[in-house]
């Protein structure tokens, strides 16, 4: 070992018990990590109590006040002290450590303020005839006085880590404490809608600025989170979230989950809650990428608010010291809920893309904004001009050889009923121009075409029902790198998607067989796309990951390219497949293959509404 450990120890101590003021202070280093983690621990509490409205204040990032004011059911005078003691609550009687249906239950919480900040607690019993308060400063503890308050508790705590400044050291800026403050409440109170919260910087000069505001909000479950996540999410959010239920092993999972077409840049909207607690769980960021996982391009994130619950006894809660991780008892049946239930929700939405025109769409429409499209799609959202397709153009299907009877003309005005509608125009070989009953659809022909050939791709495989077709001369394919060994090790599946190869030396490969939903395609170009998608992918992806990559790659290179002129009755077969289609509201890579324009939309447009 070496001379600079610590623990050696030349003048060894009898071992002594450590006296309450000093294991408070060992507690409050887990349970009290920066203001946001004191504030969570508070508002936690005044939530245990049944508060309908919950009051936050703090100055300099929580660094020298925090307040929390509540209208729950108090604290008897006579139980103050106990409050402040370790290791008792009123939530729990120990008993039973996995049957636990309050935020807290290890009575560590306050004990710890007391012992890092100057505390105060003020409090009014329900239906007792006045208040009472307590203090405890560095340890000691103040005796219990009459106080004036008319319901509920109030706890202020002053001076946080004042009395351990390497603590101090460790926080971060005024602003970025706030910051974290203000995230930490608004995932309470995501958790609890129908409570109402207020948070306030009282830093001096500040003039009390309320920095968020939450009414409570009535009704059942999803119909108050839905109105609590517009305020927190933006109606943005809202209005491109499908609602989540689903349930598997006694575990339901419910909340919102905001279609492909509303990716964020970061995993910046991604909240989880296990009974009712906020939680930061890395296997559950894991589950949403998996379910998202083929809907999003690379650097894209989902955004989502979702809420598992389960009879206690199926998660442990008491497993981290702020409570931000859970266990469950059966880890994979929540990823897998996580995974299915988002999964089968999405394509229940259907065609469903994020492509309802937005009010800044509208303007970018404007003549005297023109010039703005790309970014029309709100700043939260993605829109990238369409990727230009070296593969070439598939026959394989009715509405792209045009093999379907056209259609009769009373027929015709039939379909404005459908979803997509009735097919009218289409403008610079790529855009469909459809008529609906309110509105109009335009569609981005080579983007949903891509969909549908990887949607197609994956059921045929799933099915493996996977046509290929055999090449009358093998194509040989050089390959660079760790590309051949990289593709060999895929060769069994590839063959399972069509494409059959053979090793061909030490850096080529033979094409045999490609699948036949692509057509005439370059195994050439196929080969180096899916060799991209392979090493970009890394080794740690998984092997469905990878291949639901490899099949969007493929999709691509069967996908009609823009430029290709279509029939009318090929438009509506392509309409009506979309229609049928899972996910086909949006292409590989997450963006719209469509977007609707609402007759009202374009009665605005020109100033008739
Ligand atoms: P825990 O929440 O784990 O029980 P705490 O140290 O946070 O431990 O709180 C100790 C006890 O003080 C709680 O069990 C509860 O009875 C009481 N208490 C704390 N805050 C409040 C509050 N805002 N309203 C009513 N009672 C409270
Ligand atoms: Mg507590």
């Amino acid at each position: 070992m070496n001379a600079q450990a610590p623990h050696i120890m030349t003048d060894r101590q009898p071992i002594r018990q450590l006296d309450e003021a000093a294991a408070n202070r060992i507690a409050a280093g887990e349970v009290v990590e920066r203001p946001a983690s004191a504030i969570k621990e508070l508002v936690e509490n005044a939530l245990d109590a049944g508060a309908n409205r919950i009051e936050i204040s703090y100055s300099d990032g929580g660094k020298t006040l925090i307040k929390v004011v509540d209208d729950g059911g108090g604290i008897p005078a006579d139980e103050l002290p106990l409050a402040l003691s370790r290791h008792a609550t009123s939530k729990i009687d120990g008993s039973d450590l996995l049957n636990i249906h309050s935020f807290g239950f290890r009575g560590e919480a306050l004990p710890s303020l007391g012992a890092v900040g100057r505390l105060t607690i003020t409090s009014r019993f329900m239906g007792a005839e006045s208040a009472a308060k307590i203090s405890v400063n560095g340890g000691e503890i103040s005796p219990v006085q009459p106080a004036a308050l008319a319901r509920g508790t109030v706890v202020e705590l002053r001076d946080l880590f004042h009395a351990t400044p390497a603590r101090l050291k460790f926080l971060r800026t005024d602003r970025a404490e706030a910051s974290a403050i203000n995230d930490g409440v608004k995932r309470l109170a995501m958790a609890a809608p129908d409570v109402g919260f207020v948070l306030r910087d009282l830093t001096k000069g500040g003039a009390g600025r309320v920095v968020f505001r939450a009414d409570p909000e009535s009704g059942d479950f999803p119909t108050s989170l839905r109105a609590r996540l517009r305020g927190i999410l933006g109606a943005d959010f809202v209005e491109n979230a499908i609602e989540i239920n689903a349930e598997r092993g006694g575990i339901l999972l419910s909340g919102f989950a905001a279609l492909p077409t509303y990716s964020r840049g970061a995993a910046v909207s991604q909240f989880f809650f296990v009974n009712g607690r906020p939680v930061r769980d890395k296997q559950f960021y894991g589950a949403l990428r998996a379910a998202y996982s083929d809907l999003l391009v690379r650097g894209r994130h989902p955004a989502a608010a979702l809420f598992l619950s389960c009879d206690p006894e199926q998660v442990d809660v008491n497993v981290h010291p702020t409570k931000a991780e859970v266990r469950f008892r059966d880890p994979a049946l929540a990823r897998g809920l996580i995974v299915s239930g988002l999964r089968h929700a999405l394509s229940e939405a259907g065609h469903r893309a994020s492509g309802t025109v937005g009010q800044e769409t509208l303007n970018a429409m404007r003549p005297e904004t023109t010039g703005r499209q790309y970014q029309s799609f709100g700043q939260n959202r993605q829109y990238v001009p369409p990727p230009v397709n070296s593969g070439g153009f598939a026959e394989a299907s009715d509405w792209q050889s045009g093999r379907v009877e056209p259609l009769s003309e009373p027929n015709q005005n039939d379909l404005t009923g459908l979803p997509l509608g009735a097919a009218r125009a289409q403008l610079h070989e790529n855009y469909i121009v459809a008529q609906t009953r309110s509105g109009m659809i335009i569609v981005d022909q080579h983007a949903a075409h891509e969909r549908l050939v990887y949607e197609r791709l994956k059921n045929q495989m799933r099915n493996k029902t996977v046509a290929s077709q055999v090449l009358l001369i093998p194509e040989i394919v050089e390959l660079a790198g760790d590309d051949h060994s990289r593709l060999m090790e895929f060769a069994d599946d590839l063959a399972s998607l069509g494409l059959v190869i053979d090793s061909f030396g030490e850096q080529a490969v033979c094409v045999r067989e490609t699948p036949a939903i692509l057509g005439e395609i370059s195994g050439k170009n196929l080969i180096a796309d899916i060799c991209d998608q392979l090493s970009e992918a890394g080794s740690s992806a998984l092997v469905k990951e990878k291949i639901d990559a490899i099949l969007s790659r493929m999709a691509c290179h069967g996908s009609i390219r823009s430029g290709r002129r279509m029939s009318a009755p090929e438009m509506n077969a392509l309409l009506r497949e979309m229609e049928a289609t899972p996910h086909s509201g949006q292409c590989n890579h997450g963006r719209p293959t469509y977007v609707e324009l609402a007759l009202s939309d374009i009665e605005r447009l020109f100033g008739r509404s």
